[in-house]
């Protein structure tokens, strides 16, 4: 449910800061030419016009050129743009806008000057309500293609969006890099190497972004070595501030490629004079040329251990790297939904499936008998019995395993859910549990999505048992493509 970085326990954990997938398939073609079976020849480099039908589910418009589906990232329905192909694929063209000639009344100037360089903006072009309309369309294309029982009178309800559809990010993890003289904290060019040095980002919290700017200048002041991708040498390779959304403090970590770090006494000072609001310093360890950003190894070199975050009336103590959503405001509301749609009783059992740091059972502990929730990162585990413990909740356990294998040990034991609310990562679930859940069918169910298309083929299966009551769209990340959504589904009596 958030983005970024190699967190472990993150859904869609990607591997790089706001790489987007798509950015992928743009690489050079060797092949310059195409005559695939419809006789459509185009070449890389050519030019043409194209009117823009939709978009797709990564954001990007969708065009034909002689009946062939065109990837047109940064076009916008019922534009027409002069687009130039930049890959030819036996199912697909992709290509980049030269030129809009006719505009969309939806397309608006982005904020970041960058957005159409770096990933993570995918709709920053596009109007806040046609964002939010279009976070509903993904899901119909995603029922449309599945087609699980029933899948056209679905109660689809419009998307929650935020009042301020910006500055959300609760957490920023920028490398840094020496470029010539300059030194750069920011985010990588789609599918490349380069660095741009990024003094604004108006998704981020402006909480993050001020400690990651004021310490790239310290970090330049002070000469502290700067790791080199290059030579594979040099200490700082990235950094990253966590803000609580709560009491405001920030936690600051520095990724570093060496486990020595030279400089960090001055370094540390300096902070501290200069940003009161940071109030734990940590190193992570993470030598040579490697896709993830984090390392095994962290310590403390400075402050407290954690931040506190406060949700739904819980205190969650976050380590550096404890899991947390992304956005506090639109977490908070999709638990509310998960909350609402599960409508529990005191007698309740409920498992809280891939649970994450426990926040969501944890949550709603007070409301029913027993929770018990799994997860695979054992880190998380250890934080969600921590948690439980924090706020004196007795009744909720965590163990480390896998939703597929504990869900049928626990009912096999004679330990049966009464109610299950699941949150898997984008691969949605896995087929074993989702027998499970047929098998035993829950009489209260709730699936927290993050990936309509897994959501939708997960339903074909579902609802063989369970009818969809409705699906709630929530907007956890606004100016980007991805969706979330919380599903409601009522045990059929037949
Ligand atoms: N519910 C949490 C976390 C959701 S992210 C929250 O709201 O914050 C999804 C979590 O599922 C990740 O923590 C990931 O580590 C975990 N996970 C991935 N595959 C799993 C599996 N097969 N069984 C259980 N947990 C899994």
């Amino acid at each position: 449910m958030t983005q970024n970085n190699n967190r472990p326990y993150q859904k869609g954990a990607q591997k790089k800061p706001y790489h987007n997938s798509k950015g992928g398939t743009h690489k050079p073609n060797i092949r310059s030419q195409s005559n695939d079976k419809n006789g459509v020849d185009v070449r890389i480099g050519q030019n043409f016009p194209l009117t823009i039908k939709r978009l797709g589910i990564n954001g990007e418009g969708i065009g034909y050129f002689k009946r062939k589906i065109v990837f047109v990232p940064g076009a916008l329905p019922d534009e027409v743009a002069v687009v130039k192909v930049t890959d030819v694929q036996p199912k697909y063209i992709a290509a980049k806008v030269l030129k809009i000639r006719e505009k969309s009344p939806n397309r608006v100037k982005p904020l970041d000057e960058y957005a159409d360089e770096v990933g993570g903006f995918e709709l920053e072009h596009m109007n806040y309500d046609a964002q939010l309309a279009f976070k509903k369309d993904v899901l119909v294309q995603s029922l449309e293609k599945f087609q699980p029982r029933g899948w056209s009178d679905y109660d689809l309800r419009d998307t929650i969006g935020m009042d301020n559809p910006y500055e959300y990010r609760n957490k920023a993890q920028f490398p840094v890099r020496k470029i010539g003289d300059q030194l750069s904290v920011g985010m990588y060019k789609r599918s490349s190497h380069d660095l741009v040095d990024l003094p604004v980002v108006h998704t981020q919290s402006p909480a993050t972004m001020k400690v990651l700017r004021t310490v790239r200048e310290l970090l330049d002041k002070l000469s502290v070595s700067i790791y080199n991708e290059d030579k594979n040498r040099g200490t700082v390779k990235t950094i990253v501030a966590r803000v609580s959304h709560t009491t405001d403090e920030v936690q600051l970590t520095f990724v570093t490629n060496t486990d020595g770090f030279p400089g960090d006494k001055a370094l540390i000072e300096a902070i501290n004079s200069a940003l009161p609001e940071v109030t734990g310093i940590f190193q992570n360890f993470n030598p040579g040329r490697v896709s993830l950003v984090w390392g095994e190894e962290t310590i403390k070199l400075w402050g407290k251990d954690y931040i506190e975050e406060t949700v739904m009336g819980k205190t969650f103590q976050l380590s550096p790297r404890a899991f947390m959503q992304l956005n506090h405001t639109q977490m908070s509301v999709v638990y509310e939904e998960a909350l609402t749609a599960l409508d529990l009783t005191h007698a309740d059992k409920l498992v809280d499936a891939y649970a994450g740091v426990g926040t969501i059972g944890l949550s709603l502990a007070d409301k029913v008998g027993e929770v018990r929730g799994m997860e695979i990162i054992p880190e998380a585990v250890d934080d969600a019995n921590i948690n439980a413990k924090i706020n004196h909740i007795t009744n909720a356990h965590y163990e480390v395993g896998t939703a597929e294998e504990l869900f049928p040990k626990w009912q096999s034991e004679g330990w049966l859910a009464d109610a299950l609310v699941v949150d898997p990562p984008r691969t949605g679930l896995d087929t074993a549990l989702r027998r499970e859940i047929l098998r035993t069918k829950p009489e209260k169910f709730v699936y927290i999505s993050c990936n309509a298309s897994t959501l939708a083929r997960d339903l074909v299966d579902l609802t063989k048992a369970y009818k969809v009551d409705y699906i709630q769209s929530i907007d956890m990340f606004p100016q980007t493509a991805r969706w979330e959504g919380v599903v409601k589904l009522t045990r059929r009596n037949n």
